[in-house]
């Protein structure tokens, strides 16, 4: 026992099945409910800007540096403060500079570094190399200037001046240089591209963060300031600055704003080990054919242009969610609510036909503008009929009906066919007699009565054709007495068929039994509609008392 009831779990599975109510009060009320938690939901995404969503933008950078100045005997022009660098949305500027000129490959004496000084050819060893070293040691220790000697090297000689860079900076006045940026983002989610020039701008502007938070032009000595350092210091010895562009923009039309916000800040530590610096060399051929070389040792801030962008659009969000909620439309979809949703009219609003000639069970929604039998309506997919499921208050005794009363003589007056397949009875041709003279327009079996009420027109066939009445299986499980009293016993075992009110009891128990064959369902007993003609033959069979009958009741 235990074993077949895990067995049958196991080879069973519950899903959910929700029933669709049409009903206007429900459905208004639920658009209600839906609305407000729509708006509620808008207002927190508004509030807390979670319609934003940081985009990876597709940036470029170009930036022109502008400035000329006049020291060290020299002029210093764009193309000799600026030096390319390697790494992209960087531009260089020198700061200061150390120069060692007329270099020659010779041997010389070592930069009197701690472990380049000597004392006596002893501390220096030919062809060793210090990682500081600038050249090849001979073996010799020289004198360097009047208080060292040092190893001597072969090296580009004189060899370069190693100690503090000159302070102040030699390019200090480089603080008034500027620099335009010009930086084109894409948010590539939204195909929205920008620059960070405005369209209107005055050329010589100069970014300020409260007066031109807008100008794309920048004194380098404002960058350095925003970055909370001191252009004369950092100059020294050079250094990093970040300058952050942050798009952060709004695309909705009606709230557009999508301007760059910028930002600055120093990336190398000033504490450990800080600045910025490089070497490179300028070769000359001599007369003769030497090479001779001049060496800088260059000092400079070295700015990274950082770009980063947050967009937001309400529409685009909107436009999703849509997207999302769209699955209705498509065809998985449709068939996805159909499995899953029965739709249901409200109750009260509705009636349930059946016609013998036709498969399903078909919903007519109220009010009728015209007989029941013309209404339009939609099918019901499921009809379970059973035959020999005639009743569940005599479900037991269901296979003695279907096994033994096959034999037994027919009651029906009309067919002369014992056959129990009821559809092949059913459909064939009418070759009994034609329409009484007094059967109703709509009726197609010429059994059904005339009637004023709209809901009352119903015939057992939706075209021409044999009446139900008149089949074997109408006489045996809806007419038949004796299943009658049989199922009138199985619920009350000592009922008194003798009873003069039992004919209102078989007349009651006929019409469900007709409901449940034809209908398949107990559900539906309240407003399945029993045809006409199916109505008279049960009411002739099991007459009530002064004929008042109730019938089917509208409400
Ligand atoms: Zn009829
Ligand atoms: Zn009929």
């Amino acid at each position: 026992m235990g074993v077949s009831v895990c067995l049958e779990g196991l080879t069973q599975y519950n899903s959910r099945k929700y029933v669709r109510i049409q009903s206007v009060t429900w459905g208004c009320l639920k658009g209600f409910v839906y609305l407000t938690f729509a708006v509620s939901v808008c207002c927190i995404v508004m509030i807390f800007r979670l319609h934003q969503e940081e985009d990876e933008v597709d940036s470029s950078v170009r930036t022109s540096v502008k400035g000329v100045t006049f020291t060290n005997n020299r002029i210093w022009d764009t193309a000799e403060y600026t030096i390319p660098m390697q790494a992209t949305n960087s531009f260089f500027v020198m700061t200061n500079i150390i120069k060692t000129e007329n270099q020659l490959k010779r041997s010389c004496p070592e930069y009197p570094f701690v472990k380049a000084i000597c004392f006596s050819d002893n501390n220096c060893k030919n062809g060793s190399a210090d990682i500081h070293s600038n050249g090849i040691q001979t073996g010799r220790c020289v004198v360097y200037n009047a208080t060292f000697k040092t190893c001597e090297v072969n090296a580009w000689c004189p060899v370069q001046y190693m100690g503090e860079p000159p302070e102040p900076a030699v390019l200090r006045s480089s603080e008034d240089f500027t620099v335009l940026i010009k930086n084109n983002i894409q948010f590539p989610k939204f195909n929205y591209t920008i620059l960070n020039i405005p369209t209107i701008f005055n050329t010589s502007c100069t970014y300020n963060k409260t007066i031109f938070p807008l100008c794309p032009i920048f004194r380098l000595g404002d960058i350095v300031q925003e970055a909370k350092q001191k252009f004369s210091e950092m100059g020294v010895k050079g250094g990093i600055i970040a300058i952050k562009i942050n798009w952060d923009c709004n695309l909705d039309s009606w709230f557009y704003d999508c301007s760059p916000k910028y930002g600055f800040q120093r990336l190398d530590d000033k504490k450990i080990m800080p600045g910025f610096h490089f070497r490179y060399a300028k070769y000359y051929k001599l007369p003769q054919g030497e090479e001779q070389r001049t060496l800088y040792k260059v000092y400079g801030i070295r700015f990274d242009v950082i770009v980063f962008g947050t967009v937001a659009s309400a529409i685009e969000v909107v436009l999703s969610i849509v997207r999302y909620s769209s699955c209705g439309k498509s065809a998985f979809c449709k068939i996805y609510n159909r499995k899953k949703y029965e739709t249901v009219l409200n109750p009260r609003q509705v009636m349930y036909v059946s016609y013998v000639d036709e498969p399903h069970v078909t919903l007519i929604k109220e009010p009728l503008k015209t007989s029941l039998q013309h209404a339009q309506g939609s099918i019901v997919e499921s009809h379970p009929v059973k035959f020999c499921d005639a009743g569940g208050c005599c479900t037991s005794e269901s296979n003695e009906h279907c096994d033994n009363e096959e034999s037994e003589p027919m009651r029906s007056t009309e067919s002369n066919k014992n056959d129990d397949n009821e559809d092949y009875e059913l459909r064939q041709p009418l070759r009994q007699e034609a329409s009484s003279p007094g059967s109703p327009k709509w009726c197609c079996c010429g059994k059904c009565l005339p009637t004023q009420k709209y809901h009352e027109q119903l015939c057992c066939r939706r075209k021409k054709g044999q009446c139900i009445t008149t089949s074997h299986w109408f006489q045996q499980l809806v007419l038949s007495s004796r299943t009658l009293k049989k199922a009138l016993l199985y619920k009350d075992p000592f009922l008194d068929l003798t009873d003069g009110n039992i004919k209102n009891q078989m007349r009651r128990l006929a019409f469900r039994q007709y409901i449940h064959w034809r209908f398949g369902s107990f559900d539906l007993e309240d407003r399945a509609v029993i045809p006409s003609c199916c109505r008279w033959k049960i009411r002739n069979t099991y007459p009530k008392a002064g004929n008042n009958y109730t019938g089917f009741k509208v409400e």
